[in-house]
């Protein structure tokens, strides 16, 4: 019988690779939280309609890459492509807005029919943070610096961060019928993408990766250049916030993002050690979303991070590949031996927190035990036979250097283990 796959552009996590994922969890809980940011957690699915009216229209996202379907009602429902619009809804359905500020974070899947390759999958994961209520520049910094504190956190450097402002709404109507003129002077510049996008969405023309429009796009007006006054000022304080931390950007007046609803502030992390595919984290502010979902108009800004590719730079440098081996492993023999194997294991894990205990539960006698003791990458073999079990007591092994084995019991015992695993238990 065939057997049968997981769905394409959608992973499996492997055992190999959840170190990885954990480091990267636990480390951005403790990051995001020491900002002040809280955890929510919406649903992953949502009504298509949500995604419709924040993403916009005309973006990829919903003009192609959506996972919508009928529920058995015939209403229509997407897996989440993002969470900032299930963020805001939430916030707005649960009254988090009404005068105060809320600073939320979230971690988990989400969903886009794109065309699978390294570093772009249909299901993938993120960790986001939003805040609301919060209108001025200083919010902005704050975000870049709480992911640049993640960074740090995973050892991570060699990130590079790339700023730009898209300014008011006003300001990029006005800015896109000039670049529409623009590009329409040029019509026979442009790929077949960017003529689809002339009229809908010419923004997105200039984030276009084909090499041939490259120089049209580089001569292309700035909005940078006619930013509304209000915007250009909210842009020169978050450049003296960020100055005045010393984090390294740069101003890239070509940068847009992929989603409808950012005003002024955008922002893009980036590597080039993932090819093509190397952003791992986009964001801005979006201080006209709440309105469009339809609660209090209400200022925002926030970001995503690409969860696998911050995993795939963790994987390539390599840090963690016995981070998840047991510290003790059990080898009992005999049938005597046999039934105190468990009771041992229960009471040392009672005893030691945190230390992890397996117990060989395959037939074989001691020499094939310690054997698979030592394949394990366990740092103690516990031995126990009939004669052991007896008397109440064990083999204390060192399988990572040379110590002679030793028979203890009782807190002896927990002070040995305790010796041959001082960092871990
Ligand atoms: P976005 O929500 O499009 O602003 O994306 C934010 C971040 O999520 C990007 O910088 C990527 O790191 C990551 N990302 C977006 N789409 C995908 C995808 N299809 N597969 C893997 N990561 C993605």
């Amino acid at each position: 019988m065939k057997a049968i796959q997981a769905v394409r552009g959608m992973n499996d996590i492997t055992p190999d690779a959840t170190p990885y994922w954990h480091l990267l969890e636990d480390r951005a809980r403790g990051v995001l939280g020491a900002y002040g940011y809280r955890e929510i957690r919406p649903p992953i699915i949502e009504r298509t309609e949500l995604f419709r009216r924040s993403i916009g229209e005309v973006t990829d996202i919903v003009e192609k890459e959506m996972y919508s379907f009928e529920d058995r009602n015939g209403e229509s429902l997407t897996l989440r492509p993002e969470c900032t619009a299930s963020c805001v809804r939430a916030a707005i359905e649960h009254g988090l807005l009404h005068n105060q500020t809320q600073r939320l974070w979230y971690m988990g899947p989400m969903f886009r029919y794109e065309r699978p390759q390294k570093g772009r999958y249909r299901q993938f994961h993120q960790i986001g943070a939003e805040a609301f209520g919060l209108p001025g520049a200083e919010l902005d910094a704050e975000l870049m610096l709480m992911s640049a504190r993640l960074w740090s956190s995973l050892g991570l450097s060699g990130l590079r961060l790339e700023i730009n402002s898209l300014g008011s709404r006003e300001a990029q109507a006005v800015y896109r019928e000039t670049l529409t003129r623009y590009f329409e002077a040029h019509h026979d510049a442009l790929d077949e993408d960017s003529r689809r996008r002339l009229h809908s969405n010419p923004l997105r023309i200039l984030d276009s990766k084909n090499p041939a429009m490259q120089e049209l796009v580089t001569a292309a007006p700035r909005l940078l250049d006619q930013l509304d006054p209000e915007s250009g000022e909210h842009f020169e304080n978050l450049r003296r916030h960020l100055d005045g931390c010393g984090l390294e950007y740069r101003v890239n007046p070509r940068l847009v993002r992929g989603l409808d609803y950012y005003t002024r502030t955008v922002f893009e992390w980036t590597t080039d050690r993932l090819g093509a595919q190397g952003a791992v984290c986009g964001g801005g502010r979006y201080d006209g979303l709440v309105a469009e979902i339809g609660g209090q108009s209400t200022p925002a800004s926030g970001f995503a991070i690409g969860m696998e590719r911050l995993v795939a730079l963790l994987e390539a440098d390599g840090a963690l590949t016995d981070a998840e081996d047991p510290h003790v492993y059990v080898a009992a023999v005999g049938s005597q031996g046999g039934f105190a194997a468990h009771p041992l294991a229960e009471s040392l894990r009672g005893s030691l927190p945190g230390c992890r205990i397996l117990v060989d539960a395959g037939e074989g006698g001691f020499k094939a035990k310690l054997r698979r003791a030592d394949r394990s990458g366990a740092v103690v073999a516990l031995i126990l036979g009939d004669e052991e079990s007896a008397a109440g007591t064990v083999a204390v092994k060192s399988l990572r250097d040379q110590r002679p084995q030793r028979t203890l019991t009782g807190e002896p015992l927990l002070a040995a283990l305790r010796e041959l695993l001082p960092a871990r238990t």
